[in-house]
């Protein structure tokens, strides 16, 4: 049975880091955002919040898992669901080395699952976290999304079989309306501090690490190889604001939903700029009134020198391009960082 008149937004993931800013930049749009979240990364706090910090009485959620079939059912049956922003996911690279089963029975059958019971309601709007491990090691950046794909590691193969499979549903059915989102690096948290990335065990990423280092966690930060191929040795990537991101997907919906754009869309979602390890530790010793104390270690396995978007098929088709620089990313993070220091407390 229907329950609300006005059509919703299905959220898988909604919790999570970005998944929690989606939502939140859905509802400022007008969307009425529904998350099903198992919570296996995140905390419902961070949906209390959000719905705080849009003045809503609630964000409608379910805590289950995108691989139950019969609970997705339930789920298209109660809410009129037009369209699925599908963030849920594992995502922690090493892990993903270790425990490649859970990565392709989570990200791959998940999506899977999430897709058939669109397709069982109908429902054949769908925009899909990927993110720029698709494009492997790169041969020259800046990226642009015809370059070639591959994947170095479980986690990237995850992203890849999942493009494969969504690319060959638009071939079977020109009518489902896909976009594959490719994150660079996502940074930085709501300008309230109310919502930010709350990591479980020591972060794998850059950012929420430096952010733990300044608030006292830990000692200092190491630096994975000064001796990459780049300025200052160490390793550049293009990091966006979180809620740049967010808002991206927000265009991409409203794309789909006017029929302005392809139906099967790979956009990447980056800045175009490129920052090192160092040019972040100095950015957020300047946000943090301190200096990041750090020590250089060997390379990380896996890791590339280089990566950076070309972000101009984004703002020629969705009209979109980043817009929060480093510092903002940089103070965003650390007013999070700062005002939670034990994140959400679950
Ligand atoms: P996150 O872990 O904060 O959010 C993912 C959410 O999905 C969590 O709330 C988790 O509880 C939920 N989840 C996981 N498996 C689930 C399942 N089977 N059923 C229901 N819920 C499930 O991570 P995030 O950083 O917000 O990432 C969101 C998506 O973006 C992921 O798919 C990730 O791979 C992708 N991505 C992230 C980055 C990044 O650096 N953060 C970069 C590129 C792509
Ligand atoms: N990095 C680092 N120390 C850390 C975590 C990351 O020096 O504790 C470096 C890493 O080698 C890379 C950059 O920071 O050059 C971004 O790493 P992250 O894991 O955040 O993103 P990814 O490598 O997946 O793009």
């Amino acid at each position: 049975m229907v329950a609300q008149q006005q059509s919703r937004v299905l959220v898988t993931g909604g919790a999570g880091y970005i998944g929690s800013h989606t939502c939140l930049e859905l509802i400022n749009s007008g969307y009425q955002p529904v998350v099903l979240d198992n919570l296996c990364n995140s905390s419902a706090e961070s949906l209390r919040r959000v719905a705080a910090l849009c003045g809503v009485d609630a964000v409608p959620f379910q805590q289950g898992d995108i691989r139950d079939g019969a609970l997705l059912d339930r789920l298209f049956e109660q809410y009129p669901i037009r369209s699925v922003m599908h963030f849920a996911g594992l995502k922690a690279v090493g892990e993903s080395v270790a425990q490649p089963l859970a990565y392709y029975d989570n990200n791959v059958g998940g999506t899977l699952s999430l897709v058939q019971a669109m397709q069982r309601h109908g429902v054949q709007r769908l925009i899909f976290s990927s993110s720029a491990t698709v494009y492997g090691d790169p041969c020259t950046v800046p990226i642009r999304e015809d370059f070639p794909r591959s994947a170095t590691n479980p986690y990237g193969r995850s992203k890849l079989m999942i493009e494969d499979m969504l690319m060959d549903l638009h071939q079977a059915g020109p009518d489902w309306q896909l976009a594959l989102l490719r994150y660079f690096n996502p940074v930085g948290a709501h300008p309230s501090g109310r919502i930010g990335e709350d990591p479980r065990g020591i972060p794998n990423n850059l950012m929420p690490y430096i952010a733990r280092v300044a608030v006292g966690w830990y000692e200092q930060l190491s630096v994975f190889g000064n001796d990459f191929p780049t300025p200052d040795g160490t390793g550049v990537r293009d990091y966006i604001h979180v809620v740049d991101l967010a808002k991206g997907h927000v265009r991409a919906l409203a794309a789909f939903e006017a029929g302005t754009v392809p139906n099967l869309l790979a956009v990447n979602l980056g800045t175009g700029q490129g920052y090192s390890v160092l040019d972040m530790v100095q950015a957020f010793g300047e946000a943090c009134g301190r200096p990041i104390p750090y020590q250089m270690v060997g390379r990380r396995a896996g890791d590339v020198a280089s990566c950076f978007a070309d972000p101009a098929l984004a703002q020629q088709l969705l009209g979109w391009r980043a817009e929060l620089g480093l510092s903002a990313m940089c103070r965003d993070s650390w007013n999070w960082q700062y005002a939670n220091p034990t994140g959400y407390d679950r």
